[in-house]
């Protein structure tokens, strides 16, 4: 079985081009080539599936609705409650009135983003 004498990855068959595992060539000028057995054992890195890199899970429009509800009624009563015996205004009612702005804007964020 041919390998990649740059990362021991496994080959299919000894033609080809490049290398799936570190994407790099085989070319007669390149240090690199398919060799037969494999230089070392080989370890795909952990952080490497072949093409696609590592991301770090996003959160969906549901699963910041799922947050951003809760926030924004704990806020609501925290802010309803520190008003309510006195009247007037409260920092927890400008952060509640800041949060019914800002959630809505970061719960719809993945869909605006998603449309560039
Ligand atoms: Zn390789």
């Amino acid at each position: 079985m041919p390998y990649c004498s740059r990362c021991a990855a496994p080959l299919k068959d000894s033609a080809l081009e490049s290398c799936w595992h570190c994407l790099i060539r085989f070319a007669p000028e390149s240090k690199w080539t398919v060799v037969d057995d494999p230089p070392f054992k080989f370890q795909q890195a952990p952080s490497s599936n072949a093409t696609e890199p590592w991301r770090a899970p996003r959160l969906g429009v549901f699963g910041r609705a799922i947050i951003a509800i809760p926030v924004w009624l704990v806020l609501a009563v925290l802010a309803i409650l520190s008003v309510a015996p006195y009247g007037g205004s409260h920092p927890l009612v400008t952060l509640w009135l800041l949060s019914t702005l800002v959630l809505p804007v970061w719960v719809l964020l993945p869909l605006m983003s998603k449309r560039r």
